[in-house]
C-alpha cells in the first residue's frame, strides 16, 4: 500500500483531534474530488514500518482520540489487506481510541468487510457536487453518512453517528 500524507492533530476528519492517513488508490473518480493526486494505487510512498510507527506515536498521546484512514480509498481492493492488518494492530494496542474509516462505497457495499467490524465510524459514499454543502460535519456531501458501525451491524439498519 501507497499513501501520500499522515496528518496530526486533524480536526476536520472525526471526532477530537486525530491522526489521519490519507492512502493511494481511489476507483471512484468523483467530480470535484479535493484529493485526484490521491487516485493512482502507485503514487506516494511506501506504507512501511517508519509509517505505522509514526502513527502509533501519534496514538500515544492521551489527547489524541485515534486514527482516520481516508485518501483516496482505505478499500481501494488492493489496500484493503493492509488496512485490515493496521487496524488489527491499533485495535490490539490502543483499544481505547476510534478508528474512524472515509469510502466511497457505500455501507450495503462493504458492511460484511472484515475490517468494518474493527472500525467505529464509516463515512460512506462518493462525492457528489451537486449535493456538496461546507456546512456539513466530517462529509462533504449531503448523501454521504457518518454511520456508527456497532449499532448498525448490531441492528442490520444504518444508524447515523450521534443519532
Ligand atoms: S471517493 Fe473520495 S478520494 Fe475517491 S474520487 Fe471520490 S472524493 Fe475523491
Amino acid at each position: 500500500m501507497k499513501f501520500h500524507n499522515i496528518t496530526h492533530d486533524d480536526m476536520k476528519n472525526g471526532d477530537g483531534l486525530r491522526v489521519v492517513l490519507w492512502v493511494s488508490g481511489c476507483l471512484h473518480r468523483c467530480k470535484g474530488c479535493q484529493n485526484p493526486i490521491t487516485w493512482d494505487e502507485n503514487c506516494g510512498l511506501d506504507f512501511d514500518e517508519a509509517a505505522e510507527n509514526e502513527i502509533f506515536e501519534q496514538l500515544e498521546k492521551d489527547y489524541i482520540s485515534g486514527l482516520t484512514l481516508s485518501g483516496g480509498d482505505p478499500l481501494f481492493p488492493s489496500n484493503r489487506q493492509a488496512i485490515t492488518e493496521l487496524v488489527g494492530k491499533i485495535r490490539n494496542r490502543f483499544p481505547e481510541k476510534t478508528i474512524w474509516l472515509y469510502t466511497g462505497y457505500t455501507w450495503e457495499d462493504i458492511r460484511n468487510i472484515e475490517v468494518i467490524r474493527l472500525t467505529d465510524v464509516v463515512v460512506d459514499g462518493r462525492f457528489v457536487e451537486d449535493l456538496a454543502d461546507n456546512n456539513l460535519m466530517w462529509r462533504g456531501s449531503s448523501n454521504q453518512r457518518v454511520i456508527d458501525v456497532k449499532k448498525s451491524l448490531a441492528a442490520d439498519k444504518v444508524i447515523l453517528h450521534c443519532e
